[in-house]
């Protein structure tokens, strides 16, 4: 099936593209902007846990009586130093895509790394046999 041709390819947000549709391979001088978006597990000091400062909000919303409520949940629980939480990290990444496609869909990356600025696609194997020869041009210059 033609779809099976299709690959996974990392791209890197700084990295020199081909005019290749991302899609489907065809010559496009047009780019458009693919949203990534990355969760991720990160250790945060205890305080700055989103769940306990909601709930001190809501106590605080609920007048004096939550917040001694409040005071009570701060000093009867002993909160590990930090605790993992997940961030949402989101990126815009500029890829190759015709007119044609684009009007189909913005193509969206399979996987992200927005931390590290990589993204992966579901590549036409033109625009990966294009990148590829792009990609060993600028380590001949290197
Ligand atoms: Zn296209």
């Amino acid at each position: 099936m033609f779809e099976s041709e299709y690959q996974e390819i990392w791209i890197h947000d700084s990295e020199k593209l081909p005019d290749s549709c991302i899609t489907c391979g065809m010559f496009t001088d047009q780019v458009v902007k693919a949203k990534a978006v990355q969760h991720h597990q990160k250790m945060v000091p205890a305080s700055e846990s989103n769940s306990m400062m909601a709930l001190g909000c809501l106590l605080h919303l609920l007048g004096p009586i939550g917040l001694i409520a409040h005071t009570a949940l701060q000093q009867g629980s002993s909160p590990p130093t930090t605790v993992q939480k997940t961030v949402v990290s989101k990126s815009k990444v500029k890829v190759p895509c015709c007119r044609l496609c684009g009007s189909h869909g913005i193509p969206e990356p399979t996987t992200a790394d927005v931390v590290a600025g990589r993204y992966a696609f579901n590549a036409h194997p033109r625009f990966i046999e294009r990148l590829n020869v792009l990609r060993r041009e600028s380590m001949d210059e290197v």
